[in-house]
Formats: C-alpha cells, sequence, structure tokens
C-alpha cells in the first residue's frame, strides 16, 4: 500500500489512477484530480510528507 500525499488516502499502487516520479521518488494518486493538484504543489506536498516522517504527533505516548 502506499499513500496519495494529496487526499492522505491509503491505495494500493497496482490500482493507483496515476503515479509519476518527481525528483527521483514515486508517487501515487488515486485520481486525476489529486495527481493535478500534486503536480500544482510538489514541493508543499513533497515538505509535508517528510515533516509528518520526522515529527511523529504522538511523540510522548504516555502524556
Ligand atoms: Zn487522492
Amino acid at each position: 500500500m502506499v499513500t496519495d500525499l494529496v487526499c492522505k488516502m491509503e491505495i494500493d499502487e497496482t490500482k493507483a489512477f496515476s503515479s509519476l516520479t518527481f525528483d527521483g521518488e514515486k508517487y501515487f494518486f488515486c485520481s486525476e484530480g489529486c495527481c493535478a493538484e500534486f503536480m500544482r504543489h510538489p514541493n508543499e506536498y513533497r515538505r509535508r510528507k517528510m515533516s509528518d516522517e520526522s515529527d511523529p504527533p504522538y511523540e510522548n505516548g504516555n502524556v
């Protein structure tokens, strides 16, 4: 499974509407709209993805 960065939906990469390779990474999208939206702001979506991974929301899980 891969995550559509635009709508955050998990999609099966074999069933994704479209995929594209951007800056050496492959991205999958559930619809033409999501793909078009990513193309409008690729750096914004990529930065968001990276900050999600490096800054987990539940860092202090026992609080
Ligand atoms: Zn989508």
